[in-house]
């Protein structure tokens, strides 16, 4: 079967079958189809779209890319969460470790950053000595002694997507349905849980920008996960703004922590509670919605979800001192307050743009497999529907050189609009289905 047959088949909005889809997937993770050949397929499929039977040949084709994990006796308890991208979502970090320190065992793998969106790998390898790369053997032993394990794909674990994200990454065919959709549930169905739940964002910063987008999406992943013979649940998200304060890898860790810690922004610790408590329901582990927030609200203020955090680290390599004291994380050497050039409330944040001038320090990639600096971001203070006064501080620039805060600050100034008349805050949840 000829690559480039395959690649004029799409680009004219042919339907493939799942033999050939299997045979560019085996293809291109064997190193037998350049990256040159798979990007031209990947934009065809970005132009042309795939039917929902085409996106589940992809799933599984990506999905048996690699070992499936096994998880044994544990794979019923199992739970497992994804995020469909955003800004400063640095939700897993919160969640994963809450729901361990609740009794069930989390396993997860995620990705990298996306476009000009963050990724849980690049956030924890911010700290000092994380280790991501688990093989199948390690990663199911951690989650039996730990109850929780996070893991990248690597030769072993879904290798087509460790590809291929890293080219959709540098090729602009990030935003596309069936690739998010057969890149995310891919990783779910090799992770070996049996219950997982969808986190799927909506808004400026997220790649879906209206909801019957991304109930589309949900849909569809929803439907490939219980073809596959998992229970999910998809939340669907606002993205109209950073979730919390922090963008950009070190800085969302030490959020994150802050959060574990009971100092936390109030819009992260409720979406943590939320995508905790659709765990607790699918997995069975609570009777009811109300119950299941109770007992992760326990857990986060009792501390157990931030031991669970420190030991989390610890067994993946990690300095926990690190967590203990977030100002041993990477820090960048400026920093710059970026005022508000006039008075009156936040009403909008362009979060696409904020994540790309995000990209622009470095806290994400433009060139495949190109080093990130985790320490480099923004912090943000105003959020929508804040009111604020002529140069108020909106958000802090963390950067590299004084250069590089200064164009910052001036595309982070163009991303807020503030307008004269009050603004209510957008929700943070739009809807579940379950
Ligand atoms: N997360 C993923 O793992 N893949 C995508 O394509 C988007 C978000």
């Amino acid at each position: 079967m000829s690559i480039v047959t395959l690649i004029a088949r799409k680009r004219r909005g042919e339907t493939l079958t799942p033999t050939e889809i299997e045979a560019f997937v085996q293809g291109f993770t064997r190193g037998e189809i350049p990256d040159y050949q798979a990007a031209a397929w990947l934009m065809a499929v970005c132009c042309q779209g795939m039917t929902p039977e085409e996106t589940t040949a992809l799933t599984l084709a990506m999905a048996r890319s690699g070992r499936q994990i096994d998880l044994g006796d544990l794979a019923d308890r199992a739970v497992d969460k994804h995020s469909s991208g955003g800004i400063g979502d640095k939700t897993t970090l919160v969640v994963a470790p809450l729901v361990a320190a609740a009794g069930l065992p989390v396993a997860k793998m995620s990705g990298r950053g996306l476009g000009f969106t963050g990724g849980t790998i690049d956030k924890l390898e911010s700290i000092p000595g994380f280790r991501t790369a688990l093989s199948p053997e390690e990663f199911v032993a951690q989650v039996r002694r730990l109850g929780l394990a996070v893991a990248r794909q690597t030769p072993d674990l879904v290798p087509a997507d460790a590809k291929l994200y890293a080219l959709r990454d540098v090729t602009a065919t990030v935003d596309c349905p069936p690739l998010i959709a057969s890149s995310i549930m891919s990783k779910k169905i090799a992770g070996g849980a049996r219950h997982i739940v969808l986190d799927v964002k909506v808004g400026s910063g997220a790649f879906l920008k209206t909801l019957p987008a991304a109930r589309d999406l949900a849909g569809l992943m929803v439907t490939i996960g219980r073809q596959a013979g998992r229970r999910v649940a998809a939340v669907l998200s606002a993205m109209d703004q950073p979730l919390g304060g922090a963008v950009g890898n070190a800085l969302e860790v030490a959020e994150a922590v802050a959060t574990l810690r009971g100092a936390g922004p109030a819009d992260l610790r409720q979406l943590a509670l939320t995508l905790g408590r659709e765990l607790l329901l699918l997995a069975g582990a609570a009777p009811d919605p109300a119950t299941a927030e109770e007992r992760l609200a326990a857990c986060l203020d009792s501390g157990a979800a931030y031991e669970k955090f420190c030991a989390w680290v610890a067994a993946q390599g990690g300095d926990v001192r690190a967590v203990q004291e977030p100002e041993r994380l990477p820090r960048a050497p400026h920093r710059q307050a970026v005022r508000a050039p006039t008075a009156g409330w936040v009403a909008a944040m362009d979060g696409e743009a904020i994540g790309w001038a995000a990209v622009a320090l470095g806290a994400g990639r433009t060139v495949k497999d190109a080093p990130i600096d985790p320490a480099v971001g923004f912090v943000f203070r105003a959020k929508i529907g804040d009111r604020v006064a002529v140069g108020e501080t909106l958000a802090e620039v963390h950067a590299r050189t004084p250069d590089q805060a200064e164009q910052a600050a001036r595309q982070v100034i163009q991303a807020i609009t503030i307008v004269p008349e009050p603004v209510s805050p957008p929700p943070l949840v739009h809807t579940v289905l379950r």
